[in-house]
């Protein structure tokens, strides 16, 4: 009786995540690498999601998901949203406190997405018009989950949460404090 409970839940907790990635827009390999569901269990979802006429305005996407991190670091607002929700996945529990080159491969399950779905539903309730998407959003975890390019670190000046180049040699500051060393700089004192 217990274990037939419990896997029910299980399933539903499955479906209940698969449909967060699909109204997220997710690619399929990433909610089936995620829920552990089958394409073909993916597939009918979407139809019956889109069918309901919840989904109607949802884009399907197809072919790789992002793997540039350079797409993080491109300008001050991408590096303040990167930053922002990597703070709020570090809060909620879904990106490890330590990063390790093995974590990216274990990253991936229900318990973690539904974290992940939190943070990134309270980064959209932030930034409404944010840029960066869900895909980017597990792609950003899984970077800073293993450490080898981007770390989230802090400004050296106040401490605010940043990305940080991995093999940056001084601790960066947030664009505030550069703002304030270069007027600094500037009035000689
Ligand atoms: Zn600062």
């Amino acid at each position: 009786m217990r274990v037939s409970e419990d896997r029910y839940s299980r399933d539903r907790q499955r479906f209940d995540i698969a449909v967060q990635f699909i109204q997220h827009e997710a690619r399929t390999h990433t909610i089936r690498a995620w829920t552990g569901l089958s394409d073909d269990r993916i597939r009918k979802l979407y139809r019956s999601y889109l069918c309901d006429g919840a989904g109607t305005r949802l884009t399907r996407h197809r072919g790789k998901s992002p793997q540039q991190v350079a797409f993080f670091m491109r300008s001050v607002r991408t590096r303040q949203e990167a930053a922002l929700l990597a703070s709020l996945c570090r809060l909620l529990g879904a990106l490890p406190p330590v990063p390790a080159p093995g974590l990216a491969r274990s990253l991936p399950g229900l318990a973690r997405g539904e974290l992940l779905c939190q943070a990134f539903q309270a980064y959209r309730g932030l930034v409404p018009d944010g840029l960066i998407s869900f895909e980017h959003a597990v792609f950003l975890l899984t970077t800073l989950a293993q450490g080898e390019e981007l770390v989230l670190g802090g400004c050296r000046d106040c401490g605010a949460a940043l990305l940080v180049d991995r093999w940056s040699l001084r601790a960066p500051r947030c664009p505030l404090c550069a703002a304030d060393h270069a007027q600094d700089q500037g009035t000689g004192s």
